[in-house]
C-alpha cells in the first residue's frame, strides 16, 4: 500500500504506526487518490476500515477563517474533525499545543487526584519523582509544536500549566516565586523542547533520506546537555515543603506587603535562616566531608541530617510568624 501512495504524495508525508496511518495532503484531489488507494488496498488485503475512528483534519492557517472542508459533516463517509488524537498527541487544525494542553491538564488533575492519599505522606523528594514519572511525559509530546510556538500568550499559558502541575503534586504554595519553582522542578520548557525539535528534525531528515533511524537514541533521557550541579529537591523531606510555604507568608513585623523570605528577614530584621539552595548546597558539603573521610554514608543518614538541619529554621520562622 505505501508504495501505491508514494507514487501520489511524497514518503515523508505518510506516518503508518501498526494498523494506524496518517497522510498529508496538499489538496482535495489528491486525498481522495490516496483514500482510493487505501480502501482498495484493505479490501484486497481483507482489513475492514472503520470509517467512523478515522478522520479527516484540515490545516489551515492561525490568521485564516476559510476551510475547504465542514468540521461536522462528512467527506467520503470520514469524518471531518478540527482536533484528533493521533499516536498520543491531539492535534488540531491550527496546529497549536492549546488542544494537547487542556487534555493535559484534565489528565492531571485526575492522576493527581488518585495519587492523593500517597502525595500526602511523602518526602518534596518523592513528590517530585511522581511528578516527573506521571505528568512530564504527558507535556513532551507537545514540545515541539510548543518551541515553534510564536504567540507570548500561549507559551505562558503552558508553562504556568506545567508549574502549577508541579505546585499540586508537591503541595508548594501558589504564592511561591517562579524562580524557585522553576529551580525545584528543574524542568525548563525552552531549552527541553529545543533540544526534543532538534531531534524531530533530525529524524525527518533522517527519514526523508530514507536512511536507517539512528538519531534520537538520548530522546529517552530527560535532561539536556546542560545538567544542573544539583537536584534541588534531593533528600528534600516533608518538612521542607511546610518551612518554603511558610517563607511565602507575608511578614508580621512590616506594614508593607513583603514575604517572609531569608533575604527579607536578614535585611530587615537580622535574622538568619537559611534558604533552600542553603540547605542543598549543606547537603551536598556533608556528603563531600564524609567521603573524603571515607565514612559509611546511608541514605537515611542524609535524610536525618537533613531533617534536623531544617528544623531549627522552621522553629525560628514559626517565631517570626508568631510575633507582632
Ligand atoms: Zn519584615
Amino acid at each position: 500500500m505505501l508504495w501505491k501512495l508514494k507514487e501520489l504524495i511524497p514518503i515523508e508525508d505518510i506516518c503508518a504506526y501498526a494498523d494506524d496511518i496518517l497522510i498529508l495532503c496538499n489538496n482535495l484531489e489528491t486525498l481522495e487518490k490516496c483514500m482510493e488507494t487505501i480502501e482498495k488496498w484493505s479490501e484486497e488485503n481483507n482489513m475492514k476500515i472503520n470509517k467512523s475512528k478515522s478522520a479527516i483534519m484540515e490545516f489551515i492557517h492561525r490568521q485564516k477563517r476559510k476551510r475547504n472542508l465542514v468540521v461536522g459533516q462528512k467527506f467520503k463517509d470520514y469524518p471531518i474533525v478540527d482536533q484528533y488524537k493521533y499516536l498520543g498527541t491531539w492535534l488540531n487544525s491550527k496546529l497549536t499545543h492549546e488542544t494537547h494542553l487542556r487534555q493535559v491538564i484534565n489528565k492531571t488533575y485526575t492522576i493527581r487526584r488518585k495519587l492523593s492519599p500517597m502525595i500526602y505522606s511523602i518526602s518534596l523528594e518523592m513528590r517530585k519523582n511522581l511528578w516527573q514519572i506521571f505528568i512530564m511525559p504527558l507535556y513532551e509530546f507537545i514540545l515541539p509544536i510548543y518551541h515553534q510556538e510564536q504567540a507570548t500568550t500561549k507559551r505562558n499559558k503552558m508553562e504556568l500549566a506545567l508549574r502549577n502541575s508541579f505546585k499540586s503534586f508537591t503541595g508548594l504554595k501558589k504564592g511561591m516565586q517562579t524562580k524557585l519553582i522553576q529551580d525545584l522542578m528543574d524542568y525548563d520548557l525552552n531549552e527541553r523542547s529545543k533540544y526534543l525539535y532538534d531531534i524531530s528534525q533530525k529524524r525527518w531528515k533522517t527519514r526523508a533520506r530514507k536512511e536507517i533511524q539512528n538519531v534520537g537514541n538520548e530522546v529517552g533521557n530527560i535532561k539536556s546537555s546542560q545538567e544542573n550541579p544539583q537536584n534541588l529537591c534531593k533528600y528534600m523531606p516533608k518538612s521542607m515543603i511546610k518551612y518554603l510555604n511558610m517563607l511565602t507568608s507575608l511578614c508580621p513585623k512590616c506594614k508593607d506587603k513583603h514575604r517572609c523570605s531569608p533575604e527579607h528577614l536578614l535585611k530587615y530584621h537580622k535574622i538568619k535562616i537559611m534558604t533552600a539552595y542553603d540547605v542543598s548546597e549543606d547537603i551536598l558539603k556533608y556528603q563531600k566531608a564524609r567521603k573524603s573521610k571515607k565514612m559509611k554514608l546511608t541514605r537515611a543518614d542524609i535524610l536525618n541530617y537533613v531533617n534536623n538541619l531544617i528544623q531549627p529554621n522552621l522553629d525560628k520562622l514559626k517565631e517570626v510568624l508568631n510575633s507582632k
